[in-house]
């Protein structure tokens, strides 16, 4: 009797130390993002609500991470009368150590939609992704994370069309075809991950180049009895991804494109739901931890 008080009062103590070491993933911060850039307005690139969030996330990441860079260019775009400049932002922690995990997401809105002249606020498509990466940093601070880690939001992911299919992952092919670092261990793209209704699939080119991160990921989320991870081979699909595998990236999608509001102006918040962020942000972050 006395050995099974003290060892409860043992465990007791135990737990409250990982309790007091080990921060959560905070889901209401991050969904408060999600809602703060759709408030913006579109995030259409040469916009001032596109100015808003790139000063955003400049401003969050100053927070989290130790180094901040705005990597830009300017080229001229279909559905702009004039040459645009382009942002992409990357927070990095640590980066006296050597390049070792990148995250990645867009953070631009689809200039266009469902409805003639009008652009998307991209809530699932572009914020989802974007706050989750945000509220990933925090968390890898808070929690003291000693390895290097690289967040990259890339501009002009959303701007493609049948008629200028070169206007697709503008911010993506600049910063791959720029990119001098050396290749990271663990590479993962973020998009359209904030659906109240998630499912997210293996991405066939991802499963492709990365089958063994992906089978990690998904037995990873199974482990932690997440439904919304479907294992399961799901389509094809053209990302971000693409160009940075050209550079040897091999990194996986995380997205689910079977989304009723894709590209219409009713892909807003309401849709979208801080659970989901949650466990996707749960599932990435046992993944690094349990490596
Ligand atoms: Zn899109």
């Amino acid at each position: 009797m006395k050995f099974l008080a003290k060892f409860l009062i043992l465990n007791i103590l135990f737990f409250s130390v990982i309790n007091l070491s080990t921060k959560e993933f905070d889901e209401k911060f991050s969904f408060s993002l999600l809602k703060e850039q759709c408030s913006f307005g579109p995030r259409v690139p040469g916009t001032e609500s596109h100015e808003r969030c790139v000063q955003l996330i400049v401003e969050l990441l100053k927070n989290y991470v130790d180094s901040v860079y705005v990597q830009t260019f300017k080229r001229k775009v279909s559905y702009s009368k004039q040459k645009i400049e382009f942002k992409n932002i990357v927070g990095i922690l640590n980066p006296e150590k050597e390049e070792n995990i990148m995250f990645f997401s867009h953070y631009d809105s689809r200039p266009f939609s469902n409805i003639k002249n009008r652009a998307i606020d991209g809530a699932n498509d572009g914020a989802s992704s974007t706050a989750l990466l945000l509220g990933l940093a925090k968390f890898f601070k808070e929690n003291d994370f000693k390895e290097r880690i690289d967040f990259v939001f890339f501009d002009a992911e959303d701007g493609g069309r049948i008629n200028h299919p070169d206007e697709w992952f503008l911010g993506s092919k600049y910063f791959a075809k720029n990119y001098k670092g050396k290749i990271p261990k663990m590479a993962i793209l973020l998009d359209m991950i904030g659906d109240s209704d998630l499912n997210i699939k293996r991405e066939i080119n991802s499963q492709i180049v990365n089958t063994k991160l992906y089978d990690k990921i998904f037995k990873t989320a199974k482990k932690l009895n997440k439904k919304n991870f479907v294992d399961k081979l799901g389509f094809y699909i053209e990302d971000d991804h693409i160009p940075l595998n050209e550079k040897g990236f091999r990194c996986v999608d995380l997205i689910d494109i079977e989304y009723k509001y894709w590209h219409t102006v009713d892909d807003t918040p309401d849709k979208c739901s801080s659970k989901s962020l949650k466990d996707v942000a749960e599932v990435i972050i046992e993944t690094v931890y349990d490596r």
